[in-house]
């Protein structure tokens, strides 16, 4: 390690700022962020470094750096860019062992500055020591985005009950054990996602003195298989989560991204073969709640898009079990746009519908009168088993036989592939075809547009 990390408390210390402009009025904000009392020296001052400088009780001075500018400071920071003053502040403040930082000179500092992600009070700083910044910067832009703002109201709100939780808690390791059913059960939960109804129940289980973990099950939409195709808040619950239920359509990639110490239990779900009866899925998602788990219910697409999702909370409901849902990119996104084929389209279709093509007693029993209304886009799941069926239907009940189609296999997946044709033709020219579920039947106009806009294939 060729650094310490250390935090600093600035709080109105005096900093001395060498410098005037941009860099040092960036400078200036960090300081001031920090409630330093800020000094600054130079010739010229920028409006808003003044503002700064005045605001945080220092001082500035409209002259040229000497060295008795830093008596009595704790921290300098160089921002100027004439080399030789840069060196005299630096060697000045090494001859008092002060700490000194020169912006765009590691080899003259003693103290760099880190990039930051401010989730205050909790500050991650992160430095590769001046040799890569710009790699620091995309640690930092990647934990920006996995480190919801909410951390910080939690962090806040914590401080404010700590006296508290020490009084009620006075042995160290219930009170860890305390901190930690708030911070990573249901409470802690809800406040990063904004809900701080839930700030009462602190209160309550500190007067019950009560430091018992409550389980919470998390209904998480996983997407149609590209794993980067998950929300930020799916990516931050599979990683907070103990145990996992996951289905057939859950990717491999996706899994692997679920925390390594997680216990995996596969409830199946493919046509005719349930590893699982939905009502066991249901009733183990509560049993393993009432456990005090964090309970992961990873599912294919968007978990209210012909998922079960809805029968599955409500068992936990009845049971007073805290659950959250987190939305998935549904398949009909998913698969449309990787393969080029916009769902609506100004002057294609002015509207769509999603619709199981799921067979019950061997037959497809769905309002075809409706689907053959022109502009429109149909989009049938679980329609590969009665794909011929959907079409004839649609052809007997008067939708134009040249209507385009496309059957979409393993949408989003490295191994897509789009079977275009119409309503007349696609049952055929798949018929001799090995064909890998899933698929997605896309009917309408639109799978016209697919020459044209599927020039790009991000995969
Ligand atoms: N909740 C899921 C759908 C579950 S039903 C969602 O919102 O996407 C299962 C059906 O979804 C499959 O039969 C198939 O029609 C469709 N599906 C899911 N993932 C798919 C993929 N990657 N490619 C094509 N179809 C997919």
């Amino acid at each position: 390690m060729d650094y310490l990390p250390l935090f600093f408390d600035l709080k109105n210390r005096p900093c001395l700022l060498v410098g005037g402009g941009t860099i040092a009025t960036r400078k200036a904000r960090l300081l001031a962020k920090a409630h330093a009392k800020i000094f600054v020296v130079a010739p010229e001052i920028s409006a808003e470094l003044q503002q700064i400088v005045a605001a945080s009780g220092g001082q500035v001075f409209f002259e040229t750096y000497r060295q008795a500018f830093i008596d009595d400071k704790v921290l300098v920071i160089s921002a100027t860019d004439i080399r030789h003053l840069n060196e005299q502040v630096a060697s000045d403040c090494n001859a008092r062992n002060l700490p000194v930082n020169v912006v765009d000179s590691p080899d003259l500092c003693t103290v760099i500055t880190p990039a930051i992600v401010d989730r205050n009070p909790l500050i991650i700083a992160i430095s590769s020591g001046g040799e890569a910044p710009v790699l620091a910067r995309k640690v930092r832009t990647m934990l920006e985005s996995t480190i919801p703002g909410g951390f910080g109201r939690l962090g806040q709100i914590a401080s404010q009950y700590r006296d508290a939780v020490k009084k009620a808690f006075p042995d160290g390791e219930t009170r860890r054990r305390f901190w930690e059913s708030i911070i990573g059960g249901p409470i802690g939960e809800k406040i990063i996602a904004g809900d701080e109804s839930v700030v009462d129940e602190i209160r309550a289980k500190i007067d019950a003195a009560d430091c018992s973990t409550s389980g919470e099950v998390y209904l998480v939409g996983a997407g149609p298989g590209d794993p980067d195709l998950l929300t930020f808040k799916a990516l931050r619950l599979m990683q907070q989560a103990e145990v996992v239920l996951y289905d057939r359509l859950v990717s491999t990639p996706i899994l692997e991204m679920v925390r390594r110490d997680a216990e995996r239990i596969y409830v199946g779900k493919r046509r005719s073969e349930h590893a699982m009866e939905q009502t066991q899925i249901n009733q183990l998602l509560v049993d393993l709640a009432l456990q005090g788990k964090r309970v992961l219910r990873l599912k294919g697409g968007d978990p209210f898009i012909f998922g079960r999702g809805g029968e599955e909370i409500d068992l936990l409901a009845a049971n007073h079990i805290p659950f959250q849902v987190v939305p998935g990119i549904t398949a009909a996104s998913g698969c449309s746009a990787y393969a080029g084929i916009p769902l609506t389209h100004r002057d294609h279709s002015q509207s769509v519908r999603f619709i199981t093509g799921h067979l019950k007693e061997g037959a497809v029993n769905l309002s075809w009168a409706e689907f053959v209304a022109a502009n429109q886009t149909l989009v049938f799941y679980m329609g590969l088993t009665a794909l011929e069926q959907i079409c004839n239907e649609l052809i007997s009940h008067g939708k134009p036989v040249d209507t385009p189609a496309a059957l979409i296999e393993r949408g989003t997946l490295p191994e897509q592939q789009v079977h275009i044709g119409t309503i007349a033709s696609l049952p055929k020219l798949i018929a001799g075809k090995e064909i890998h579920a899933p698929t997605l039947l896309i009917i309408g106009d639109v799978v016209l547009l697919h020459d044209r806009l599927n020039w790009y294939k991000p995969n």
